[in-house]
């Protein structure tokens, strides 16, 4: 079944729920209007369906290929990626200084969204480009800014982001890869990184490496990190494209999805070293890298609400086709989206991506915020928002495609496990998005440590009194479709606030870090739920009843009833989990 983007779904959630609509009004995004927002979600749905959503089996079976140091990708993917880096994907939220349209990074999430539900193992490559735009253009000197960011910005290079070793994964500061001053303000790289990403490819004629290194002198852990721009062929001054650089390719790696996305072991130095440039400041490489990392963790939450579409959209399908059992209503054996637990699934799908959607959105939305508000207060609080929500969205979303994508395959019955029916891609394809770019428990811990404390927990507070907000609009509306919605996120509420208090205060007890992940779901009900009903408020206010808001009091309703009910319990887990899993240790010793 091929992919149909739900533009109607990104519309409502990245106005309505997101607060796209309110900051477009305000004027944050200059004279930018609601149809050229509406035409360029067309145009990229009509691209990703048209051209992208095709690759996606071909790209699965057959592959990256890796031959004498080079990768080759399946058939179709050069010309498609050529024809969407011409129509200025790419560039769509990059600075206009660089050859970037400068429109909103929201916007360019909800098309990052697209580009993965067609295909995940072709928007990979395309969104670390991106990310390593925005650390070049937020950390690089002038010189390499006018030496590589046009042709990033226009995806005629590709970008890598270059961090993990054997030993360096989860803990970064571990890595070894050298860097040593080469005398003439550029720096010779030497070492191994594994798992890159794109490292090596015939998509482009240049590949540009983020790379995190370690000076000789440097301190040890992260705070002895630099960050350096290594290509792949060093350009002349006339920006041709000039040596070929010490770094190449040795291997990719045989996964279990994304098999077309090439994962690649890098080796630097075995010719005396890669030619490094420094990005920002020697030994202060992690903030830049920090600058790439949060942009790539939405953008993998994103990838997270993308395959959770698509294999929604294509479970939908199948139940609506798929004759099993006789229903309540004939005696005939009729479709099984009429049984009651087919419904479930099916629903618990829809209201899980809507919910991961809305919170990506409201995310890109508080990014925006962060460079285009009128004063520093609001651009800082807004920084603080987006800081705070990035590991729900990315640990949430990916969290959820894998619970969807699962019970994808289950609506399919043995079709499902049948790798012609193409649920099974979505489920080996979504599995890496809880993993890469920080893992879903990490991003746990991140946020109860660093993001709760953020403003002496005003930022967390503030959250907080937007969904209370929302409860207090649903009591204002009083309609009696929304069945328990507004007592449920009530509910959800008070156990964030409960257990953010609780975790508030227990800082500096690494035992509590035992509820980090419960924590993280708590917050993203609640979060989640509250934007659903702000989706389905909306909904119902539109005059032109274009958003059937009976159907979406539906999802916000049974997400509030369903699946937000589940924070009381969270809550529990949060402040119990120390003790039960520390005192259950005996539980592993067999
Ligand atoms: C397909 C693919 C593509 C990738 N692309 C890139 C890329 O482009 N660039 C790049 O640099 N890397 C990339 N990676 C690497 C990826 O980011 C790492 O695999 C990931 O960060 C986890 O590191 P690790 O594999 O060493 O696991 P480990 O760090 O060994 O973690 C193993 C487990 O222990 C847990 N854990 C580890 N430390 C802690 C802790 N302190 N507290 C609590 N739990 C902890 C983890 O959550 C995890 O569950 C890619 C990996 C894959 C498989």
């Amino acid at each position: 079944m091929t992919y149909r983007a739900p533009l109607a779904d990104i519309g409502l959630a990245l106005k309505h729920a997101a607060g796209f609509a309110p900051a477009l009004a305000g004027g944050l995004y200059g004279d930018l209007t609601e149809d050229v927002v509406d035409a360029v979600l067309t145009e990229a749905g009509r691209f990703a369906t048209d051209v992208l959503a095709p690759l996606n089996q071909v790209g699965d079976r057959i592959g990256a290929q890796f031959k004498d140091g080079a990768v080759t990708t399946p058939p179709g993917w050069k010309e498609a990626y050529r024809g969407w880096a011409a129509a200025g994907w790419n560039g769509l939220a990059a600075p206009a200084d660089w050859g970037g349209q400068d429109l909103p990074q929201a916007l360019n999430a909800a098309c990052i969204e697209m580009w993965h539900s067609a295909c995940m193992a072709f928007g990979l490559g395309p969104m670390l480009t991106m990310a390593g735009i925005d650390a070049l253009v937020a950390h690089g000197s002038d010189m390499l800014k006018a030496a590589y960011l046009p042709r990033l910005v226009s995806g005629e290079w590709m970008g890598t982001m270059q961090l993990t070793e054997p030993q360096a994964g989860s803990d970064v500061g571990a890595l070894r890869t050298r860097a040593e001053r080469a005398g003439d303000g550029s720096y010779r790289l030497s070492g191994q990184k594994i798992f890159i990403t794109y490292g090596e490819h015939d998509l482009t004629d240049n590949i540009v490496h983020l790379v995190l290194a370690r000076l000789p002198d440097a301190p040890d852990g992260t705070r002895g990190i630099s960050l350096f721009l290594v290509p792949k062929f060093l350009p002349n001054a006339d920006g041709t494209l000039g040596a070929r650089n010490d770094v190449r390719a040795h291997s990719i790696e045989h996964k279990m999805g994304i098999h077309a996305s090439p994962t690649c072991t890098m080796v630097m130095g075995d010719h005396g070293g890669a030619t490094g440039y420094l990005i920002g400041e020697e030994n202060r490489g992690m903030a830049c890298m920090f600058t790439m990392m949060n942009r790539a963790r939405l953008a993998v939450g994103l990838q997270g609400v993308a395959v959770a579409e698509r294999a929604m959209q294509q479970a939908l399908s199948y139940a609506r086709e798929r004759k099993q059992g006789r229903t309540a209503a004939s005696a005939e054996a009729g479709p099984i989206i009429s049984h009651p637990d087919v419904k479930r699934m099916l629903l618990t799908m829809r209201a899980l991506t809507r919910a991961a959607r809305a919170i990506c959105y409201a995310t890109a939305v508080a990014i925006d915020r962060s460079h285009r508000a009128a004063n520093d207060d609001a651009r800082h609080a807004a920084a603080d928002r987006a800081a705070l929500l990035t590991p729900v969205a990315k640990a949430f979303s990916t969290d959820i495609a894998n619970e969807v994508a699962s019970l994808g395959i289950q609506v399919h019955g043995g079709m499902g496990y049948i790798e012609e029916t193409g649920a099974a891609q979505h489920y080996r394809d979504a599995r890496i998005a809880a993993i890469y770019e920080g893992t879903n428990g990490i991003q746990a811990i991140d946020l109860v440590t660093r993001k709760l404390p953020l403003a002496n927990g005003a930022a967390v507070a503030e959250a907080i009194a937007d969904i209370r907000h929302t409860v207090a609009a649903l009591d204002a509306v009083n309609d009696p479709a929304f069945g328990w919605t507004g007592v449920r996120l009530s509910d959800a509420a008070e156990s964030l606030d409960r257990a953010t208090h609780w975790l508030l205060a227990q800082r500096g007890n690494a035992a509590a870090l035992a509820g980090a992940t419960p924590f993280l779901r708590l917050f993203a009900l609640a979060l989640g739920g509250t934007l659903l009903a702000d989706e389905a408020l909306a909904a119902a206010r539109l005059a032109d009843g274009s958003a059937n808001a009976a159907a979406r009091i539906a999802c916000a309703r049974f997400f509030a009833e369903n699946i937000a009910v589940h924070a009381r319990a969270l809550e529990q887990t949060v402040r119990e989990s120390a003790d039960s899993v520390n005192s259950a240790d005996a539980a592993l010793g067999d």
